[in-house]
């Protein structure tokens, strides 16, 4: 047996045992998890340092913070999300009542990346927990200091037949497939996606899959331009551009292109000094590879500001290009970068037609005060989720599952989506047996009138 099935195994051994099951076992583990958070606060931060440069105020704001809010809001609703729910019975079943049981898949296998290595791990590892499921966690290599430092703190924090982190790289993941886990969450790029999927379909495990893809930023005329400038500079350029999530490319209006852009200049200048690859505040790229791909993009078209790159340290400052086009390598894959391709249109329909060509977008922001024109993109344009006057906050609400729509991703997360995520909705009916209806038994006279509608 290798490691990876012994450790399934096990896990599945404990979950039969039957005490994640009770809500006090889980609450116990989610209080568990918030003292691991609140007291390795310094080690977390350090490590996203070191894996990414990443800034305290980021680290907080994007990492521990998001998790810590999602904690206390399911730890708040979980005694309701577990409970049966009661739903109306149809008059032909008169007598029973009818309930939706929700129950733990068992064993979850959630595999994530090196964007926020913290915060998507640990994000779906709390769904997890709070609907009763023994979880293995699979961070990404690339962010190695943070794995290292999620697999020290949950080691000594909880029973490894409970919750265990799996060390390692795509190895690492295949070997964990080959075991027939229950259920499986993964974040990461389409083309894994496609290889998880097909790994699950052998066993018919049920997959979420968080992917990626390209996110259209769409500033119309009507916009308040400079709040527009202020939020697409912090969507796009937080975390150095490698956020799923990100706007990926803006489609602005023409008359507007090059007022807008000087605002966008000046906001990221505000937002993020003037320098940034020169200094040590700002997130790099996450490796060598990543940032000679971004390099090649920025001689796709005209610089319009930013463009400088420092290769020792990984840094690229914040950079917006025009001369673009759909054939240019820049818009042909997910760029997860700094760096910002700027398309204008003439009339809103070009924007619907062409994004419409395209995969579903994880994202789609738009900046209009026109409600007719906001109604317009959000019944032309498929895409998993976004914000109308804004980029990215649509993930921080608990209140908003949180997910893609056809090659951006399969199911949802994020406050009650991440139970329902990891729950199997178990139907029951209770019937009476004080009486019993004949019509559904063939040789009732008349039987076929009685049931025809
Ligand atoms: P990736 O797909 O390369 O890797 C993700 C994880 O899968 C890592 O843990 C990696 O070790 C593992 N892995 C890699 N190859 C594998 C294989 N063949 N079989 C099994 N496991 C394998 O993704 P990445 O580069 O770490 O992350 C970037 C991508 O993730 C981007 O496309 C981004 O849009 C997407 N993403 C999506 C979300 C979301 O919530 N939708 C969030 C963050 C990132």
């Amino acid at each position: 047996m290798s490691t990876y099935s012994g450790l399934v195994e096990r896990q599945k051994a404990f979950f039969e045992k039957g005490m994640t099951m009770e809500i006090g076992f889980r609450k116990e583990a989610m209080s568990k998890l918030r003292s691991l958070i609140k007291g390795h606060e310094r080690e977390l931060m350090d490590a996203l340092k070191l894996d990414l440069n990443k800034s305290e105020f980021e680290a907080y704001l994007t990492e521990i913070g998001v998790v810590l809010s999602e904690l206390n809001f399911t730890e708040k609703h979980l005694s309701k999300w577990a409970k049966p729910r009661k739903v109306k019975s149809t008059v032909a079943m008169a007598g029973s009542k009818s309930y939706i049981y929700p129950e733990p898949y068992g064993v979850a296998l959630i595999i994530s990346p090196w964007n926020y290595p913290f915060q998507l791990a640990v994000a779906p590892l709390i769904g997890a927990i709070a609907a009763g499921n023994c979880a293995i966690l699979k961070p990404s290599e690339l962010t190695p200091a943070t794995s290292r430092i999620l697999a020290e703190l949950v080691g000594k924090t909880f029973p490894e037949d409970y919750i265990a982190v799996v060390e390692g790289d795509s190895e690492a993941s295949q070997g964990l497939l080959q075991s027939k886990v229950d259920t499986i969450f993964f974040t990461g790029s389409v083309p894994v996606g496609r290889a998880i999927m097909e790994a699950a379909a052998k066993n018919l495990t049920p997959v979420t899959l968080e992917l990626g893809g390209k996110s259209p930023c769409i500033v119309h005329s009507d916009a308040n331009l400079e709040l527009a400038a202020k939020r697409i500079a912090w969507g796009k350029y937080i975390n150095a551009g490698q956020t799923c999530v990100a706007p990926d490319y803006l489609y602005v209006e023409k008359s507007i292109k090059n007022q807008f852009i000087r605002l966008l200049g000046e906001a990221v200048s505000t937002i993020y000094g003037t320098a940034p690859h020169e200094g040590d505040t700002f997130t790099r790229i996450v490796s060598k590879r990543h940032f000679d791909r971004l390099g090649s993009f920025l001689g796709n078209g005209r610089i319009l500001f930013g463009g400088r790159i420092n290769r020792e340290k990984l840094l690229i400052e914040h950079t917006a290009i025009d001369g673009v086009d759909w054939e240019s390598p820049v818009m042909r894959e997910e760029i997860f970068g700094p760096i910002l391709p700027v398309l204008e249109y003439d009339s809103l329909s070009e924007v619907v037609t062409m994004v419409n060509n395209q995969p579903k977008p994880l994202a789609l922001y738009l900046f209009s005060e026109t409600k007719e024109i906001q109604e317009e993109i959000l019944a032309k344009i498929s895409f998993g989720g976004g914000c109308i006057n804004d980029t990215v906050m649509h993930l921080a609400s608990p209140y908003l599952p949180f997910g893609g729509v056809g090659e951006s991703g399969i199911g949802a997360y994020h406050g009650k989506g991440s139970f329902d995520v990891f729950s199997h909705e178990k139907s029951i009916m209770k019937q009476t047996t004080k009486f019993d209806l004949p019509f559904r038994y063939q040789k009732t006279k008349d039987a076929l009138k009685k049931i025809k509608l």
